[in-house]
């Protein structure tokens, strides 16, 4: 129960910095140097202001300094980190040590470092509308390293990784044609980045399971937005986050949809 409470708030802690990452990228800001200071009066925020949940809650979804009203998007994003991890460490951790010793650590790692930049890139999409570069290349760059090792080790084939590749580019190209075909209204640009992101992250088959499920799921809830007028045909509903839970979906159950489909 310590090991839980432990992880949820380094998770936690973690879900905080991704929130600050996003703001300061967003609005062109250098987010390794300087200390954090409040958006409305500037002040610097002491510790004390900067615990995850804690702080927000503490002190009435208002900032301490001015009083301003906080967004809610902090604790959310910080509890659902802080979850991540905690859930990363009962079952995640379990789940993907797939291969023996010496990937045992180095497996789950690379997964849960994989689960933030996919949040990092479903939040940024959902919420502001952009694709962040930097942290599609950073996602692609440790899949490719994280592969690599997995096939000096010998547990995984080099047909394997150069299919993962190609599966990224042709991901990329057939966006792209998509892009091209619908001027860039039906498609934002950033979205072939994370195409090839996610062919690249999850290789042959298992990337063909999720791009057809982020264009089923993408479907189902464009069908549930109009019908609800939330959102008019003309609108742009952002991809990024059906690709997102496509991917997760695929790396829980993508064995048994592949099976099933018997691709
Ligand atoms: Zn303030």
């Amino acid at each position: 129960m310590m090991y839980f409470i432990l992880t949820f708030f380094i998770g936690a802690a973690v879900g905080s910095f991704v929130n600050v990452l996003i703001d300061r990228t967003i609005s062109g800001r250098d987010w390794v140097r300087g200390r954090s200071e409040c958006d409305h009066c500037h002040k610097t925020l002491a510790w004390y202001d900067m615990i995850p949940i804690l702080s927000f809650v503490m002190y009435g979804a208002k900032s301490r300094c001015c009083r301003t009203p906080l967004s809610f998007q902090y604790p959310i994003v910080e509890t659902i980190v802080g979850l991540l991890f905690a859930w990363w460490m009962i079952v995640g951790f379990v789940f993907f040590r797939l291969v023996s010793a010496p990937l045992t650590v180095v497996q789950p790692l690379f997964w849960l470092f994989t689960g933030v930049i996919l949040l990092i890139l479903l939040l940024a999409d959902l919420f502001y509308g952009v694709v962040l570069m930097n942290v599609v290349w950073l996602g692609c760059a440790t899949a490719l390293v994280y592969r690599l090792l997995l096939g000096c080790f010998g547990a995984y084939q080099a047909t394997d990784f150069y299919l993962a590749i190609l599966t990224g580019f042709g991901f990329y190209a057939f966006f792209w044609s998509l892009w091209k075909i619908t001027k860039g209204r039906g498609m934002a640009d950033g979205d072939m980045y994370v195409a090839l992101y996610m062919g690249i992250l999850l290789g042959w088959p298992k990337g063909l399971v999720a791009i057809m499920g982020s264009f089923i799921i993408g479907a189902v809830v464009g069908v549930i937005l109009i019908a609800t007028k939330l959102r008019s045909r003309k609108d742009t509903v952002p991809f990024v986050p059906f690709m997102v839970i496509a991917i997760l979906v695929t790396l829980l159950w993508g064995n048994q949809i592949i099976g099933y489909a018997g691709l």
